[in-house]
């Protein structure tokens, strides 16, 4: 893989980091210990019993939303450390380069087609 299309694609990635971040940051806080790792405030809408039951429902909901954008953070994080250590763009099953074309649509990917067809990621 050439230097331009790395660059692009670890753009991409930081891009992204920034985005899941920044929406997780909207309604949860991050755990000082742990970078990849947010929890969701409760929301307070106030102390009737439609206003709790709003609340308890608000909060699962968000849960549900802290995990799937936690996954996706913890993707592109490792994406990030691949390309740190060099192992970024090669297939974790065959370890056969990469399609560019699948890496620009989806920068986290870590496997090449005919593996993706084989095993799931
Ligand atoms: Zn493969």
């Amino acid at each position: 893989m050439d230097k331009k299309t790395l660059n692009t694609l670890e753009k991409m990635l930081t891009d992204e980091k920034a985005k899941l971040e920044e929406e997780l940051s909207r309604f949860a806080q991050r755990n000082p210990n742990n970078s990849e790792d947010f929890n969701a405030d409760f929301p307070q809408l106030g102390d009737k019993e439609d206003e709790n039951a709003s609340e308890v429902a608000e909060y699962s909901k968000d849960l549900t939303l802290e995990r799937t954008l936690e996954a996706s953070l913890r993707d592109v994080n490792k994406a990030l450390e691949r390309m740190k250590d060099g192992t970024y763009g090669t297939c974790k099953y065959c370890n056969k380069p990469i399609d560019e074309k699948r890496l620009m649509a989806r920068a986290t990917s870590t496997s090449c087609i005919d593996c993706k067809k084989l095993f799931t990621e």
